[in-house]
């Protein structure tokens, strides 16, 4: 029998059009955004099946889990049986040839949802043999595909609420057609469906009234610095991250994305102490050293232990804006570097010294708390 699949919410044909705003951005520094010239449907319709979702909730992991959550980026083309889809009927979804989607761009499309995850215990993987090994409640697959249009709609991607706790193999799908085989916005929607089958639902705005003002929260600004949530929509916008804000389910239901996430997958362990003493990690005397801010309040610490001036650059992956505080050997904060105009940082630095790499609170549009993932500390001569 088909599965009855309540609370299906309704796709509102989404233009960027709406992207543009000004009135309602609480920093007052945005103008209008430029035009916009492509009109997509929105991301997804996520599906909920109630009371799944609130045994799944109540399911979340309480301690460490010992196997990491495998996320399967399947591009292969799959015929899914048997899943909360369709119970009765394939659904066959075939693999989008590499005429359309480039191995350098499911190289994109790979790099950036693992940045997307990076802060959680989650293998992001396109080995089938990795997905076949992880437990049932602790693996999903998105289908990369193309837009099955009787079945699920004119939408970018669908997914079930929490499905992955399911233990059924009901995958998430993205259709690359819809997304104009945009190697961003495919990376965007295969974020924000597999968002969904870790239990998120969609991040929206609410108006003082607590009328919705949009489902897909279209995040702030443009440009460079333009951000947007991950669980709204992100296409559009440079900085996207996991946030805190107010969930489709009402303007009284916050979401903490991060917080829930972290409660279905477990944490990364954390790669650099912000201790500062001789066990701190030394930087190259030239070269690069990559690391991971896992949460917004890490820090990790290094140690240059040449007195000699050095060019440091750190360069963020995409999902944080940096800043760099630099300490004296007595480990006492000296000056904190921190350009307000971009992410990265880029300075030379003498003396020995420690570093403590952050995420910093300065960009115009980044909600203050949102931002962590990888970066890459390059030392080189000034
Ligand atoms: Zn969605």
């Amino acid at each position: 029998m088909k599965k009855n699949v309540p609370g299906v919410a309704l796709a509102i044909l989404f233009f960027l059009t709406a992207c543009t705003k000004n009135a309602s951005d609480p920093t007052g520094i945005a103008t209008a955004a430029p035009d916009r010239t492509v009109q997509l449907p929105p991301p997804c319709i996520q599906h909920e099946d109630a009371e799944r979702t609130r045994i799944a909730s109540m399911a979340r992991v309480t301690q460490q889990p010992t196997t990491p959550v495998v996320l399967l980026l399947d591009f292969n083309g799959q015929h899914v049986q048997n899943s909360a889809w369709d119970t009765e009927s394939t659904i066959s979804c075939p693999a989008v040839p590499n005429s359309l989607l480039t191995a350098a761009m499911r190289d994109y499309i790979f790099q950036n949802v693992m940045e997307d995850f990076s802060g959680f215990f989650v293998k992001i993987t396109r080995s089938e043999q990795e997905y076949a090994a992880a437990p049932a409640n602790r693996r999903m697959r998105c289908v990369i595909t193309y837009n099955m249009m009787e079945r699920f709609g004119n939408v970018g991607g669908t997914a079930m609420i929490s499905s992955m706790s399911w233990a059924d193999n009901t995958p998430c799908f993205v259709f690359c057609d819809v997304l104009q085989y945009n190697q961003k916005y495919i990376a965007g929607a295969v974020s924000h469906e597999l968002g969904h089958t870790l239990g998120l639902f969609h991040q929206s705005r609410y108006s003082e009234a607590c009328s919705q003002e949009e489902e897909y929260h279209t995040g702030f600004g443009y440009g460079t610095l333009g951000w947007a949530p991950i669980m709204g929509i992100s296409y559009y916008q440079s900085i996207i991250t996991w946030h805190k804000g107010i969930s489709s389910n009402g303007c009284d239901q916050p979401q903490d994305d991060m917080t829930l996430l972290l409660a279905a997958a477990g944490t990364r362990a954390d790669d650099y102490a912000p201790t500062l003493n001789n066990s701190t990690t030394p930087l190259p005397s030239t070269g690069t050293k990559s690391g991971i801010l896992e949460h917004a309040g890490d820090n990790d610490a290094f140690w240059k232990k040449e007195a000699n001036n050095k060019r440091i650059r750190v360069i963020s992956n995409g999902n944080s804006d940096i800043a760099v505080e630099v300490y004296n050997m007595q480990g006492q904060l000296l000056n904190t570097i921190d350009d307000i105009n971009g992410p990265n940082i880029d300075a030379v630095i003498s003396g020995k010294r420690y570093i403590r790499v952050r995420v910093t609170g300065n960009q115009p549009y980044v909600p203050i708390g949102n931002g962590f993932g990888g970066y890459t500390i390059n030392v080189s001569t000034p």
